[in-house]
């Protein structure tokens, strides 16, 4: 008889799915569930992804330091204090794993994103979740939820799954109100999506106590190749780094990442077209009865006036072969979660959505 058994708090841990991608017996099926770029990834990803291909069998730079100093050029960031990981995923896994431990606790919203709780208990740390009243993140209900034993706090901003956000002296306030021990996570995966916004650097920069996270899968088109990167604190950087591990990202992933950042034109007319779908889809759907929250991402959170509705409404969806994200685990039972697609599939949701209302 063996006695294994996984640490405590890992059973608690509800399996993450990624969502379907087909839908028995419909062709022409369009995925509006996990807020991919419609337009790909950029053909300059494209092509510096076939030049490594002969390289496959050399182990990755250990360092990202091509990556980085990109990384860097283009955000005006020290390339020093930037860490790069397997998608956001993994930065936001590496200050748990560093900071967090059995008895601290990690605070962030009820409407946060999945991996800050699944995260948390990895870590044997307990994860602590905010209500927040018009899903908004709420500032006071964060300090208020901080103790002695909080370690991390994570806010997205904007925030998926409202698409909503907060300030930059929201944030200021959050990061100063914080108790000494906490590290403050700004995760800016939907950042660039927001002109002009460095998603929170300036922040990083003025204070010992903030990480800002960033993310390759949402405007440059490259969630299939898994890669994030974070900004932080030299003291943190140097943390992290001895987590990390020597290889986390592949060749391909390294490649591709440094020529999508690179191709401003591409980010710029993806930027463009995502504002243009997001106003006009949100237009649309309010016409057909369904309300949203205004969205600074790439996603809007259809609200509707029942968790009976929004289901109706997805497996209705789902028979025209229109696959979007059920956002009940996220504390909104009632609304669900829209990828604003090309104009194409933002018409055919509307449409459809129009015909179910
Ligand atoms: N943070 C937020 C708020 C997200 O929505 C996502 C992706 N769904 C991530 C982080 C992680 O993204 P990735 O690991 O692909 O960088």
């Amino acid at each position: 008889m063996t006695q294994i058994t996984p640490q405590p708090g890992i059973m608690d841990i509800a399996l993450y799915t990624g969502g379907k991608s087909t839908v028995e017996g419909v062709s022409n099926v369009v995925k509006l569930s996990s807020n991919e770029n419609p337009f790909g990834p950029s053909p300059a990803a494209q092509e510096a992804v076939r030049r490594v291909l002969h390289e496959m069998h050399r182990y990755p730079s250990t360092d990202h330091g091509s990556l980085r100093q990109a990384i860097g050029e283009v955000h005006g960031l020290d390339a020093g204090r930037i860490i790069c990981g397997v998608g956001s995923d993994e930065i936001i896994h590496f200050l748990a794993q560093a900071y967090a431990g059995p008895g601290d606790e990690v605070v962030f919203t009820e409407h946060g994103f999945g991996m800050y709780k699944i995260s948390a208990r990895v870590a044997g740390a307990t994860p602590v979740e905010v209500p927040e009243a018009e899903r908004v993140t709420d500032v006071d209900a964060l300090l208020a939820a901080c103790t002695e034993r909080t370690k991390l706090v994570f806010i997205a901003n904007p925030n998926n799954p409202t698409g909503t956000m907060i300030g930059q002296a929201e944030v200021e306030r959050l990061a100063d109100g914080l108790p000494p021990q906490a590290i403050l996570v700004l995760d800016g995966a939907y950042a660039e999506y927001v002109e002009g916004f460095d998603g929170g650097a300036s922040i990083v920069d003025a204070r010992e106590n903030v990480v800002m996270t960033r993310t390759f899968s949402k405007l440059y088109g490259l969630g299939g190749m898994r890669v994030g990167w974070g900004y932080a604190p030299a003291g943190i950087i140097d943390v992290l780094t001895r987590v990390r591990g020597p290889f986390n990202l592949s060749v391909p992933a390294l490649a591709a990442a440094e020529a999508a950042i690179r191709d401003t034109a591409f980010v710029e007319k993806c930027r463009a077209e995502n504002t243009r779908m997001r106003t006009w889809l949100a237009e649309a759907l309010m016409e057909h009865g369904v309300p949203s929250d205004t969205s600074c991402a790439n996603f809007i959170l259809a609200r509707f006036s029942s968790r009976e509705e929004a289901e109706a409404c997805d497996l209705f969806l789902q028979k025209q072969g229109l696959i979007v994200r059920r956002v009940a685990g996220y504390n909104l039972p009632a609304a669900l979660r829209i990828t604003v697609g090309d104009e194409a599939s933002c018409r055919r949701v509307a449409h459809v959505i129009g015909r179910f209302k």
